[in-house]
C-alpha cells in the first residue's frame, strides 16, 4: 500500500514537473503565461498603449519591411480614435489583444469593472473590424488571481512578459537592445510600447534589434502562435 502511495505521489511530481518545463503560467482560471519553453527558436514581440497614427504607423512599417509578425495590446478609447491603424495592424496578419478601455489601474478595480472594460474594448474592435481578441494583457502587469478569473470567465488568456525592454521608462537604444539581449531564450515574450507619452526609442531599437535577432536564428511569432504551438495545435 505504501509503496503504491509512494509510485503515485511520484508519477504526480513526475507530471507537474513536466508541466513546469513547457510553460510558466496556471495561476487560475484559463491561463497566465510570461513566456514559454521551447527548442524552437521563436520569439513574440509584443506593443502594449496603443493604437497612435504615427508611432504605430512606423512600428508597422518596420514589422513590414522585416517580414515580421507581433501582437499588439491595443487601449479601447485609443482604437477609437485610430480605427484605420487597427484596420491596418490586422490586414497585415497580426494580432490584436485587449489592453481595457481606460487603461484602468488593476490594483482596486473589480472583476465587474473589468469585464465591463474588456467587453466595451470588445464592441469597439467589433465595429470597426468584427474583430475579438482572445488575449487580455493587464495594465502595468498587474494580475491577481481574481483579475485572472474575471478575464477567464470571458475566455481570455493573460498574457505578460519576461523582457521588460522599459521603453515605457524613455530607456535609450543601447538600454532596450540590453534589456533584450541579456534576456533573450526561446519562447520569449518582449515587453514594448507603441505609444508612449513623450520621446520613445522603441522605433530606432526595433531597427537593430531585428535584423540582430533573426541573424541569431530567431523567428517572430504572434502570442496565440506560441500558444498553439504549446497546447500542440500546429
Ligand atoms: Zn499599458
Amino acid at each position: 500500500m505504501h509503496k503504491l502511495r509512494a509510485t503515485l505521489i511520484l508519477i504526480c511530481v513526475i507530471a507537474a514537473l513536466t508541466l513546469c518545463l513547457h510553460a510558466d503560467d496556471s495561476r487560475s482560471a484559463r491561463s497566465v503565461f510570461y513566456s514559454f519553453f521551447t527548442d524552437e527558436k521563436v520569439i513574440a514581440l509584443t506593443f502594449d498603449d496603443g493604437p497612435h497614427k504615427y508611432r504605430t504607423n512606423e512600428i508597422l512599417d518596420i514589422l513590414s519591411e522585416n517580414d515580421v509578425k507581433a501582437t499588439f495590446f491595443v487601449v479601447g478609447v485609443m482604437a477609437e480614435e485610430y480605427p484605420d491603424v487597427i484596420r491596418r495592424t490586422l490586414a497585415e496578419g497580426h494580432e490584436i489583444g485587449n489592453h481595457t478601455y481606460n487603461h484602468s489601474k488593476m490594483k482596486k478595480l473589480s472583476a465587474e469593472k473589468l469585464k465591463y472594460e474588456l467587453e466595451r474594448t470588445e464592441e469597439v474592435l467589433f465595429e470597426i473590424c468584427e474583430y475579438r481578441p482572445k488575449l487580455f494583457r493587464p495594465p502595468e502587469g498587474w494580475c491577481s488571481d481574481s483579475i485572472a478569473s474575471a478575464a477567464g470567465e470571458l475566455d481570455y488568456d493573460v498574457i505578460l512578459w519576461n523582457i521588460d525592454t522599459l521603453d515605457w521608462a524613455h530607456n535609450e537604444v543601447g538600454k532596450i537592445c540590453e534589456c533584450v539581449s541579456t534576456g533573450i531564450r526561446p519562447g520569449s515574450i518582449i515587453l514594448f510600447h507603441d505609444y508612449v507619452s513623450g520621446d520613445s526609442s522603441t522605433v530606432d531599437a526595433l531597427k537593430l534589434l531585428i535584423p540582430e535577432l533573426k541573424a541569431d536564428g530567431y523567428r517572430f511569432v504572434t502570442v496565440s502562435e506560441l500558444i498553439n504551438m504549446h497546447r500542440g495545435m500546429t
